[in-house]
């Protein structure tokens, strides 16, 4: 892989809630992304995986941390100073309903990004033909708006938007979730030909391990706003290390009947006004022990593997 495009260090969102409190939604995350590299990232439903894209979206600030973003400090720019970047740094959200402005032609979403440019309309025209075509969309779309399309078209649609300016890098946040199963490997099949054949570096959100393992080459795993496991991908899902990395893979069917699997994840994720002390893992998790209670784990190289564990006691 080349130099890293996105770096980020120590990142961390805190949000007041109601009485006063806190929640910790990320905390001290660091990460890399390279051009022609998707991070699969993966956890339950309130993991702060969310939070850690939007961040590097810059759609709203971290309370402490760094982003660098194609060698550029980004973490407090303005976004008047961000402006010239942002045509790098795209998005494609899950529900394609609210995201496109059902009031506008096709034509006039996708070329949006090229008129904030200074584009001129010719060249926008040309642009829209060749990006309906690259995502496997009909000439005649241009003319048509959001509501003519099926759930997956929407979809194409708005990932023709987010290259219409040749970004860098695209955060796709739960972008095939809402899709049935044989349009959603469709929409997988597209994102991993557009990662190649324009090298885009791809911050794939999701909570469905099938559609991470098929498009990331690494994958981080996020328990409470904490990043506790981050590996290549074959790595991760034949051999994961952490218990929670474990307990998450064995809630998907076996691929080989009898296969000895991990137990399944016990109990709620707890709250993370009130995260428990030490590992933030140890109510649920089958190997603790007496010192995770009290003693929280650094994120470590477990060499000979390439991956990095929270756990005292990484399998
Ligand atoms: Fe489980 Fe302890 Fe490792 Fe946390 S540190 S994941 S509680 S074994």
């Amino acid at each position: 892989m080349s130099e890293p495009i996105l770096v980020a260090a120590h990142l961390r969102k805190d949000f007041r809630v109601p009485g006063g409190r806190q929640l910790r939604a990320v905390d001290d995350v660091s990460l890399t992304l390279s051009a022609g590299e998707t991070l699969g990232v993966v956890g339950e439903s309130g993991c702060g995986k969310s939070t850690l894209g939007r961040m590097i979206l810059r759609l709203i600030a971290p309370s402490a941390g760094e982003i660098r973003f194609l060698g550029q400090d980004i973490t407090h720019l303005s976004e008047r100073a961000l402006r010239p970047l942002r045509r790098h740094l795209q998005a494609v959200f899950q529900d394609p309903v609210s995201s496109l402005n059902p009031r506008m032609r096709v034509g006039d979403i996708i070329a949006e990004p090229l008129v904030n440019l200074g584009i001129g309309r010719a060249d926008r025209r040309a642009r829209v033909a060749e990006l309906l075509e690259v995502v496997g969309l009909p000439a005649d779309a241009t003319g048509r708006h959001p509501h003519a399309f099926s759930g997956g078209q929407r979809q194409r649609i708005a990932i023709a938007r987010a290259l219409a300016a040749s970004p860098k890098l695209i955060v796709c946040d739960e972008a095939t979730s809402s899709l049935d199963v044989s349009v959603q490997a469709q929409i997988l099949n597209l994102l991993s030909d557009l990662q190649a054949r324009f090298a885009l570096a791809l911050f794939f959100i999701s909570h469905n391990l099938g559609a991470v393992r098929h498009l990331a080459h690494r994958v981080a795993v996020m328990y409470l706003g904490r990043v506790v496991e981050i590996a290549p991908e074959a790595e991760l899902f034949e051999h994961p290390h952490h218990p929670y990395t474990a307990a998450l893979l064995a809630a998907v069917p076996a691929p080989v009947p009898d296969q000895a699997v991990p137990p399944p994840l016990r109990g709620e994720v707890p709250s993370p006004i009130e995260p428990p002390s030490g590992c933030h893992f140890h109510p649920r998790c089958a190997r603790a022990e007496a010192r995770c209670r009290v003693d929280a784990p650094e994120l470590r190289p477990l060499p000979p593997s390439g991956a990095l564990v929270r756990c005292h006691f990484p399998g």
